[in-house]
């Protein structure tokens, strides 16, 4: 029944594993990505997304486990899987002494194309917004250009998968800008997986937020439940004088309060504590009573919107106890 009621899965990557010596790059990973996703593969440098999306792409052998594309055993056939994707890897392979126009063409070529080849790389070009520069050398132009040239070529032959390592690293933020509205908009016709270190890159353009560590996964949620968890919550940043432990001992026995920790701000006998409030819990004034019962000063109170970097941490926090 389970495969049978499921035929939109575009992507199915079953107990995966690689290791390097005793070293695990990937261990035992799992998930499915439905036709049209787009899914965010958000972990630190060294999580294991780059081997992952090499292993998902056919360019690199696993050590154990199973990847299915559009239902094709990528060991089994090679080649049929690597057709429905285009891998915009780490570091895209450009050829700096072709023009743009020339190196489209090799793709072409290397991938055994057969659409229009005129029209399709021209359609491409403009997609990309690199119809203008096509007659320069690819040596020449911006890393935003690049980064284009880049995804140009994943676009080459039409694969209704996308996979992006890092598309927006060493981009500066208008740069980050274009590729994220790009890789939005090819989203709106594509199955797309995308790698970041960075949190609100998967928020402003991802349906779904897979978290790797240590190469294995640790959450899997839709982007708006994670939003959720953001909204759920408020943070406090206090800066109180008074015994450090006393302090924190008193914050916490305060009803509607998660969680306390130092943010390592402090000034002679006073320490800057952040305390988030459960949802709908307003802790301000049980903070002032509580800290003035003691003769403790609040010199400071103010509200922190908890973003993804918080939730983040807190993921792994629990992950890792
Ligand atoms: P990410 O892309 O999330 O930064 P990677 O997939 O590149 O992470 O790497 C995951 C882990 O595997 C890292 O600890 C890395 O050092 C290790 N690793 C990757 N490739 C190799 C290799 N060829 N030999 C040994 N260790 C490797
Ligand atoms: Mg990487």
């Amino acid at each position: 029944m389970s495969e049978a009621s499921n035929p939109v899965s575009m992507i199915e990557i079953s107990n995966l594993v690689k290791n390097y010596g005793s070293k695990f790059a990937v261990d035992d990973i799992s998930f499915k990505v439905s036709t049209g996703e787009i899914v965010g593969f958000l972990g630190p440098n060294g999580a294991g997304k780059s081997t992952t999306m090499n292993i998902l792409t056919g360019c690199l052998s696993s050590t154990s486990g199973e990847v299915k594309v559009g239902g094709i055993d990528i060991l089994e056939n090679p080649d049929e899987a690597k057709k429905l994707i285009g891998f915009l890897p780490e570091q895209p392979p450009l050829y700096v002494d072709m023009t743009v126009d020339e190196y489209l063409n090799f793709v072409y070529n290397i991938k055994s194309c057969r659409l229009n080849r005129a029209k399709h790389l021209e359609e491409i070009r403009k997609v990309t917004k690199i119809d203008d520069v096509k007659n320069r050398l690819i040596r020449n132009l911006s890393k935003g250009y690049r980064q284009r040239v880049g995804i140009a070529q994943a676009l080459v032959g039409n694969p209704p998968v996308i996979i992006f390592d890092e598309p927006t690293v060493g981009l500066d933020p208008k740069q980050i800008i274009e590729i994220r509205n790009l890789i939005r908009s090819l989203g709106k016709t594509h199955t797309v997986i995308l790698s970041t270190h960075i949190l609100s890159e998967v928020q402003s353009v991802c349906d779904r937020i897979i978290i790797i560590n240590d190469g294995k996964i640790i959450a899997d949620e839709k982007t708006e439940n994670i939003t959720q968890v953001v909204d759920d919550n408020r943070r406090y940043l206090v800066k109180i004088a008074g015994p450090m432990r006393e302090v924190t001992a008193a914050l916490k026995a305060i009803p509607g309060v998660v969680t306390v920790d130092l943010t390592g701000e402090r000034e002679m006998d006073s320490y800057v504590y952040s305390v988030e409030a459960s949802k709908g819990v307003d802790v301000r004034k049980p903070i002032f009573y509580a800290m003035a019962e003691k003769n403790w000063a609040i010199l400071g109170l103010q509200v922190a919107q908890m973003n993804l970097e918080d939730v983040f941490i807190r993921i792994m926090d629990k992950a890792s106890r």
